[in-house]
Parts: structure tokens; C-alpha cells; sequence
């Protein structure tokens, strides 16, 4: 599979004042493959809805590259950018929020057609009903309503709808089914892999909630605190996780495989360090039960451990 999105080096930080940064995304490298599910996991802080923001250009990041389609985003700006964006769509956490409570569901629909020059109103209603119909929606009931006349799953088919009727290359779903009931979420999950099928759609699916990311991704990328800390194919990161943050993230599943051999995963006691101050060397040593005196004085590239299989741990639990 070739790539749709690469992205190089990217380094996002937010200023706080005194000449201090947070250190959101650090040297991240990572690509996303033509018609896969990439799951991007880690938790509140890590860095992932900056990464999925800084891809969008939503705002650019400081550094580093964004390769999409052919095209650099991080070069690109204004008409040039706009032409871009309707490939590449984002579905929020908070279904609700996402939408505009003033407007009607058509009309948040068809707000992506109106302003990516789709001027003619009969192709844009034409487009609107197939595309509500394709998410479950009906659009002689939902037509004229309201987002708060509908529950939290409805209103994320609304926002799905919105995201795909420009017909994406790329949906970035970031955190789609947290905010959800835990009913409506197999819901949600079942109605992309659909769309993704329907559509040829490639997904970029942020959660930090690592059960849900193994029942969608074919690959999985693991954040820490800003910078990638392993990328595998999804059934070799949970049969045996190489990097200890993995195996400590897998070991908080509620239901782990009894099978899974996930070594010592126990963390050090205490906070998260601050994305302020990072700690030197790893940025996981501070709480890594394996961590020893190089840990701390030189950081681990992301490198290869076996076909496909990269992880950022100078002594990884596999390998
Ligand atoms: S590099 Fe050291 S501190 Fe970091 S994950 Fe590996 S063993 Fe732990």
C-alpha cells in the first residue's frame, strides 16, 4: 500500500509566556497507507488531537512536513489550501458542540457544498438526501430539525454525514465515540467501517482508549507525552507490545487476554511529567519500570525491531 499522508518531523508548540513552550508534538514521523484504519492512541495530553489539528493546518505547525495527496500542506496556503481541505475531513469528539445549534441539519450538510463552490441547489440537495441516507439518517424527518432535537449518536451520523459529503480521501476522526453512550458506540464504530468500505475511505482514528482502537485500526501508532513511541500492524502491537508505555496502556483494558504476555508492566508511582519540561533522554522514563542511566541521558529513535514494526525504547520488550 502507498501512502496518502505522510508526515515528517512535525513539531507543534503552544507559547505560554516567559519565552516558555509546550511541547504538544515533538519529531513525529509517521504515514498513513491508502484505504487503512490508523489507529493513534495514548492518553489526555499526549499530543494526538495536536497532531491531527497541525495536519489540517488548523493551526500549521512550527515545523516539519505534512505530505498529502501529493501535496505539502505546510506550503500551502489560502485558495491553494482550500482547494485541498475537502479531501481531507474531521469528525470531532463532542457531537453536539461540533454542530450549530441555530442552523438546520440540511443546512449543516450542505454548508461543507456551499462553500467549496457547489452553487447549483438541486445537485446540493441531491447530494445532501444521498448522503443522510447513507449514514441512517432520513432526510424527510431530519430535513428541518435541529441539532438538540437529537441524541448525542444521531448527531455524530449528522456530523459524518457533513464530513462526507465532499466526498474525502481522509477522515480524521479524533476521539468520535468517547463522548457517547456505551450503547451507541458499537453503532458509530460499526456505521464508519461501513462508510469506509462504501466510500474507500482512509481513517485516521485518534482514542485513548486502546480497546476501542484494536476493534478498528489495521495498524496502531502509541503517543506519549508528544512524541510516537511504537507503530505496528494492530494484531502484533496486542499479541506482544514492544514499547513498556504499550504494555502498560494494554494492561489497563479492563478484559486483557490472560495469553498476552505484557511483561512488567507496572508504572512508577506519580504524575505525568508536563509537556513544559519534558524530562531529557525518553520522555516515558519517569514513570518506566525498565528505565536505567542511558534512558535518561539520549533519546530512542523510532526504529525498525521487524518488518513493519518500529518502537522509540533502546531496550524494547521484544526483539
Ligand atoms: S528507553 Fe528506557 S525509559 Fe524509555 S521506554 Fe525504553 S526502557 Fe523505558
Amino acid at each position: 500500500m502507498t501512502d496518502l499522508l505522510r508526515i515528517t518531523d512535525l513539531n507543534v508548540e503552544y507559547p505560554v509566556g516567559g519565552g516558555r513552550h509546550v511541547h504538544a508534538v515533538s519529531d513525529v514521523t509517521l504515514a498513513v497507507r491508502h484505504g487503512e484504519t490508523l489507529g493513534l492512541v495514548g492518553e489526555s495530553g499526549s499530543g494526538k488531537s495536536s497532531l491531527a489539528r497541525a495536519l489540517l493546518q488548523l493551526p500549521p505547525p512550527q515545523r516539519g512536513s505534512v505530505l498529502f495527496d501529493g501535496n505539502e500542506l505546510t506550503q500551502m496556503r489560502g485558495e491553494a489550501l482550500r482547494a485541498v481541505r475537502p479531501r481531507l475531513q474531521m469528525i470531532f469528539q463532542d457531537p453536539i458542540a461540533s454542530l450549530n445549534p441555530r442552523r438546520r441539519v440540511a443546512e449543516i450538510v450542505a454548508e461543507p457544498l456551499i462553500v467549496s463552490g457547489v452553487r447549483d441547489p438541486a445537485e446540493r440537495t441531491r447530494r445532501v438526501r444521498a448522503v443522510m441516507e447513507a449514514v441512517g439518517l432520513d432526510p424527510d424527518v431530519v430535513w428541518a430539525r435541529r441539532p438538540h432535537e437529537f441524541s448525542g449518536g444521531q448527531c455524530q451520523r449528522i456530523a459524518i454525514a457533513r464530513a462526507l459529503v465532499l466526498e474525502p480521501k481522509l477522515i480524521v476522526c479524533d476521539e468520535p465515540v468517547s463522548a457517547l453512550d456505551v450503547s451507541i458506540r458499537a453503532q458509530i464504530l460499526n456505521l464508519l467501517e461501513d462508510m469506509k468500505a462504501r466510500f474507500g475511505l482512509t481513517l485516521l482514528f485518534i482514542a485513548h482508549d486502546l480497546a476501542v482502537v484494536k476493534s478498528v485500526s489495521d495498524r496502531v501508532a502509541v503517543m506519549y507525552l508528544g512524541k510516537l513511541c511504537e507503530v505496528a500492524d494492530s494484531a502484533s502491537l496486542f499479541a506482544t507490545p514492544a514499547h513498556p508505555y504499550t504494555a502498560a496502556l494494554m494492561a489497563a483494558i479492563p478484559e486483557p487476554d490472560p495469553d498476552v504476555p505484557l511483561g512488567d508492566t507496572k508504572l512508577k508511582p506519580g504524575d505525568p511529567p508536563s509537556p513544559l519540561d519534558p524530562p531529557s533522554g525518553c520522555r516515558f522514563r519517569t514513570r518506566c519500570p525498565h528505565a536505567v542511566d542511558r534512558c535518561a541521558a539520549e533519546v530512542p529513535p523510532l526504529r525498525e525491531i521487524a518488518a513493519g514494526r518500529e518502537v522509540a525504547c533502546h531496550f524494547p520488550l521484544i526483539g
